[in-house]
C-alpha cells in the first residue's frame, strides 16, 4: 500500500509547540494501529545541529544509530514510543551538500543545478526513502520554521510538489498557528491566522486542518467558524489547543478537538476506535497530586532549559513512577563556583550533572560532586556528570590533586578521563565523537544492575573522552566500581560509589531512552534515593540564603 502523507507547517510565531503537536498526531495514528514514522526538516544550513550551542538549539538529540539530531525527535519517540533514526531529521545543510556533490561528480549531466527541481527533488527524496526505509502506513513530515521564511520556501515548495507525486487523496496539510488571547477584552484574534493562512497559500498549499494554539481556555464555536470561513477549511477541522498543564495532554486535547477522525477519513484508513486508554491513565497519573521532590540540575547551559529537555523530561517521568512532583532547580555551574554547594544545594533531595562539553563551570561541577559524596546526597552523573565524579574522587581519596580530564587540561599527570585515539576510529559514526548506541554488561551486585534487573543493556553515547583504565584498580580498590563495562570489559560505561545512598554516573545518555509510561530505570532509582534519603531525614538539610536563592532558576 502506498504510505499517507500528513505534513505540518507552522505559522506566526516560532515555538508553538509544533513538534508536540506532531509527537501526538503520531500516537493518535498509533493508537488505531497503523505503523506511523516522522521526519524533521530543518530549514537551517548547518548539516546537524550537533554543531551549534545548546543556546542556540536547545538539546542535540542522538538517535540510536548515531544521529545527533534536532530535540523534536526526543519529543516524537518520548509520544509515540519508537526509535527513530537518521532518516527522520532532514537540514537544508545535507540537503544542499548532496546536491552539490553530486554536481562536483558530473551526476547532472550538464544541466542548470536549481532550487527547483533538484533541491526541491533532494527533499522530496527524503520524505519517499523513509517512507520506504521504514515501511510506514503514514508518515508525518514536520517543516521546521515558520511560514514565510525565506530559507523555508524550498521545503514548502518540496511538499506542495508531494501531493501530486504521492496522490492528493493521500496527503493532508495541517497548519498550526496562534491565536493571540487579549486579556483586556478576553478575546481571541484570528487575523495573524488568516494573514498566515494567506501566506502558505501563496506557496500554493491549502491547509486541509488548522490547529489553533491559544493561551485562551478554550476556542469557540464561532472563532472556528470565521477562521473557517477565510481560510476555507471545514469547521471541524479547525481545533483549539489551549496551553495545557502537560504536554502529554496533547493527544488527548487533539482526539477530543476530531483531529484523528478527520485524519483517517481523509486518508482512507478505517475509522476505529483509537486504543488510548493507557496513555489517559498516564495523564491521570500526571495530574495525581503528589509529594514535591526538589533535584537540582547543576550544569552549564542551564539558562535555557530546553538544552536539557530529555533530562527534565526523563526526571519528571521517573518522579511519576515514584508518586512524586520532580521541581526541577536549575543551578549554573558557575554559580557554584562563586558562592560554593552548601549554599545552593540544600535543598535538593537529588543532585544531577548532566552533558556538557568546554571548560566553563567545571570546577562548580566537581565541588557538587564532592558536596553530594561526603553529604551522601543522591547524585546522578550523565556522561560529562559521571566525569567529574570521577575527577573528584580521585583528588579527594585517591591521593591525586591534578587528577583532570584531558579536554580541560591536556599535561594532567593523571588524566583519569581521556582521550582514547583509535577508539574513535573504530566506533565513530559521524563526526569525531563516539555516537550512538553500544552495549553494556551490568556487574552483579551493584544498584546499576538492580535498576535494569538484567545483565545486558544498550545505551546511547555522545563524547569523546572515557574513563582511563589506567587508574581502574585504583578507583575499584576505594569503592568507585565499574558496574557496567562494554562486554568485552574494555570500557567502562557505569561508575558507582559503595556505600552511598546512590552516586552513579553513566558515560552514555539514559535520558534519551526515557518514556512517560516507561521510565528510564536508572532515573527511576535515582529519584527513589532521593526519595528515601529525605524521608530518613537527610544529613545535609540548611536553609537558602535568599540572595543565593533568588539566583537559582526553578521550573
Ligand atoms: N565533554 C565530554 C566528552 O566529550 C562529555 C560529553 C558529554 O557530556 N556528552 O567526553
Amino acid at each position: 500500500m502506498t504510505a499517507r502523507y500528513i505534513f505540518v507547517t507552522g505559522g506566526v510565531v516560532s515555538s508553538l509547540g509544533k513538534g508536540i503537536a506532531v509527537a501526538s498526531i503520531g500516537r493518535m495514528l498509533k493508537a488505531r494501529g497503523l505503523k506511523v514514522s516522522v521526519l524533521k526538516l530543518d530549514p537551517y544550513l548547518n548539516v546537524d545541529p550537533g554543531t551549534m550551542s545548546p543556546y542556540q538549539h536547545g538539546e542535540v538529540f542522538v538517535t540510536v544509530d548515531g544521529a545527533e539530531t534536532d530535540l523534536d525527535l526526543g519529543h516524537y519517540e518520548r509520544f509515540i514510543d519508537m526509535e527513530l533514526t537518521s532518516l527522520s531529521n532532514a537540514t537544508a545543510g545535507q540537503i544542499y551538500s548532496e546536491v552539490i556533490e553530486k554536481e562536483r561528480r558530473g551526476a547532472f549531466l550538464g544541466v542548470t543545478i536549481q532550487t527547483v527541481p533538484h533541491v526541491t527533488s533532494a527533499i522530496k527524496e527524503r520524505i519517499t526513502n523513509l517512507a520506504r526505509q521504514s515501511g510506514a502506513d503514514v508518515v508525518v513530515v514536520e517543516v521546521g520554521g515558520t511560514v514565510g521564511d525565506i530559507e523555508g520556501q524550498p521545503f514548502l515548495e518540496a511538499i506542495r510538489q508531494m501531493r501530486n507525486d504521492a496522490g492528493r487523496q493521500n496527503v493532508f496539510y495541517i497548519h498550526v498557528t496562534l491565536l493571540p488571547f487579549l486579556r483586556s477584552t478576553e478575546e481571541v484574534k484570528t487575523k495573524p491566522t488568516q494573514h498566515s493562512v494567506q501566506a502558505l497559500r501563496a506557496m500554493g498549499i491549502q491547509p486541509d486542518a488548522i490547529l489553533c494554539r491559544t493561551d485562551a481556555p478554550v476556542v469557540d464555536l464561532g472563532v472556528r467558524q470565521k477562521i473557517g470561513l477565510y481560510c476555507d477549511v471545514p469547521v471541524e477541522n479547525v481545533i483549539g489547543l489551549p496551553t495545557l498543564d502537560t504536554v502529554y495532554d496533547v493527544p488527548l486535547v487533539l482526539e477530543e478537538g476530531g483531529l484523528g477522525k478527520a485524519l483517517v477519513r481523509s486518508l482512507g484508513f478505517p475509522d476505529v476506535e483509537p486504543a488510548l486508554d493507557g496513555w489517559r491513565g498516564l495523564v491521570n497519573l500526571v495530574r495525581q497530586p503528589k509529594e514535591i521532590i526538589e533535584i537540582a540540575v547543576v550544569g552549564k547551559y542551564v539558562d535555557l532549559h530546553d538544552s536539557y529537555i530529555s533530562v527534565r523530561d526523563a526526571l519528571l517521568h521517573a518522579g511519576w513512577h515514584n508518586r512524586r512532583q520532580v521541581q526541577v532547580n536549575w543551578i549554573p555551574a558557575e554559580l557554584v563556583e562563586q558562592v560554593g554547594p552548601e549554599r545552593l544545594l540544600a535543598n535538593a533531595a537529588g543532585i544531577l550533572v548532566p552533558g556538557g562539553f568546554g571548560e566553563r563551570g567545571i570546577n562548580g561541577m566537581i565541588d557538587t560532586a564532592r558536596y553530594a559524596r561526603s553529604r551522601k546526597v543522591p547524585y546522578f552523573g550523565l556522561c560529562l556528570g559521571l566525569q567529574i565524579m570521577i575527577i573528584e574522587f580521585a583528588r579527594s581519596e585517591l591521593g591525586l590533586p591534578k587528577a583532570h580530564s584531558q579536554e580541560f587540561d591536556e599535561h594532567t599527570p593523571d588524566p583519569v578521563i581521556s582521550y582514547m585515539p583509535g577508539q574513535q576510529k573504530l566506533k565513530a559514526t559521524g563526526g569525531t565523537m563516539r555516537l550512538g548506541s553500544y552495549p553494556c554488561r551490568l556487574r552483579e551486585g551493584t544498584i546499576a544492575r538492580a535498576a535494569y534487573g538484567t545483565e545486558l543493556v544498550h545505551e546511547r553515547h555522545r563524547h569523546r573522552y572515557e574513563y582511563n583504565n589506567d587508574y581502574r584498580t585504583s578507583f575499584e580498590e576505594a569503592g568507585l566500581v565499574a558496574s557496567g563495562t562494554a562486554p568485552d570489559d574494555s570500557l567502562v560505561e557505569i561508575g558507582e560509589l559503595l556505600g552511598h545512598p546512590f552516586m552513579l554516573g553513566t558515560q552514555f545518555h539514559p535520558e534519551f531512552a526515557s518514556r512517560p509510561d516507561r521510565p528510564h530505570p536508572l532515573f527511576k532509582a535515582f529519584i527513589a534515593a532521593a526519595a528515601r534519603v529525605l524521608r530518613e531525614g537527610g544529613q545535609h538539610r540548611m536553609p537558602i540564603e535568599p540572595e543565593a536563592a533568588s539566583r537559582v532558576h526553578t521550573v
